[in-house]
């Protein structure tokens, strides 16, 4: 069978099981078992595909056709120009998060000092790592099968010697029960759905993605509502802290930093036109 021919196949099967982006996904799905580039579908589509690979698709496929995230099926996903390992213990990089990063980024100077709460990948801490000079970061997640993903990231990403203890560092722990000292940076994207919300989501979140990293309790504000108060004790005077929010909750958690004693909060969109940040500054001083 063809190139064209099994990518046809694949693309039928999930739009039949449902699949928004079935076109993309059969595509996706048949670059990672082919090795194929992005034109090769256009360029290419008359090659032959030998039957080990064509097996392999189709395992894919139907694996996908059961709404197992494709990420999950070929390991990966690319964040802020980086390929970060991923599976079942850690929440899928979104495309959203980036603006988070990207918000970090305007203010973070050569030799900072970052804690990255609720880590997951760890793919907000080591894309700041990566582009940047001299910073050093506290990656934290009370899962460890999550830090155990973060650090074979953090190889892949800043290579192996990354391990140097004062460069960055992954702790287990429940948010900042085990964190020591201050940063100058506080970045999170906590869990923030409403726990009554979760079983609307889609099938590949609610039923592949880790609940802890989703589930932000009752009002969706319960993380947020911790981190802030740790960060007065973990930021240095003037330091800031940076939190992805849900789209809905802008006003909310906008109100509790400055009730826990931050200035210039400001509220950033994403480029759907949602909420999607927080920051804010610890006036000096405040920090306990
Ligand atoms: N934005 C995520 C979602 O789509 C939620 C992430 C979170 O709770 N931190 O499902």
């Amino acid at each position: 069978m063809t190139y064209r021919e099994y990518y046809e196949t694949g693309r039928a099967v999930l739009a039949e099981a449902g699949i928004a982006e079935a076109d993309l996904d059969a595509r996706l799905l048949l670059e990672f078992v082919c090795h194929t580039e992005r034109n090769t579908l256009l360029a290419h589509g008359e090659r032959e595909v030998d039957a080990r690979q064509g097996k392999h698709y189709r395992t894919l496929i139907a694996e996908r056709a059961k709404r197992i995230p494709l990420q999950h099926l070929t390991g990966v996903q690319e964040f802020m120009g980086l390929d970060f390992k991923v599976n079942e213990h850690v929440l899928i990089p979104r495309q959203d998060t980036e603006i988070l990063v990207e918000e970090v980024l305007r203010y973070l100077h050569d030799g900072m000092s970052i804690l990255d709460m609720c880590t997951g990948s760890g793919c907000i801490l080591l894309s700041l790592l990566h582009y940047s000079n001299g910073c050093s970061g506290v990656g934290v997640d009370i899962s460890e099968e999550a830090l155990d993903v973060a650090g074979q990231n953090a190889v892949r990403i800043l290579g192996p010697g990354f391990g140097l203890p004062d460069h960055i560092v992954f702790q287990q722990g429940d948010l900042f029960e085990q964190v020591e000292g201050k940063f100058e940076i506080i970045v999170s994207n906590p869990p923030y759905i409403e726990s009554a919300v979760i079983h609307t989501l889609m099938p590949e979140v609610r039923l592949h993605e880790p609940v802890e990293a989703l589930d932000g309790g009752e009002d969706g504000l319960e993380f947020y509502r911790r981190i802030i108060s740790g960060s007065r004790r973990h930021l240095t005077g003037g330091g800031m802290l940076f939190l992805e929010i849900g789209y809905n909750q802008g006003e909310a958690v906008s109100l509790l930093m400055e009730k826990g004693g931050f200035s210039d909060v400001t509220v950033v969109k994403d480029y759907g036109g949602q909420n999607r940040v927080v920051y804010g500054t610890m006036v000096s001083g405040q920090g306990l």
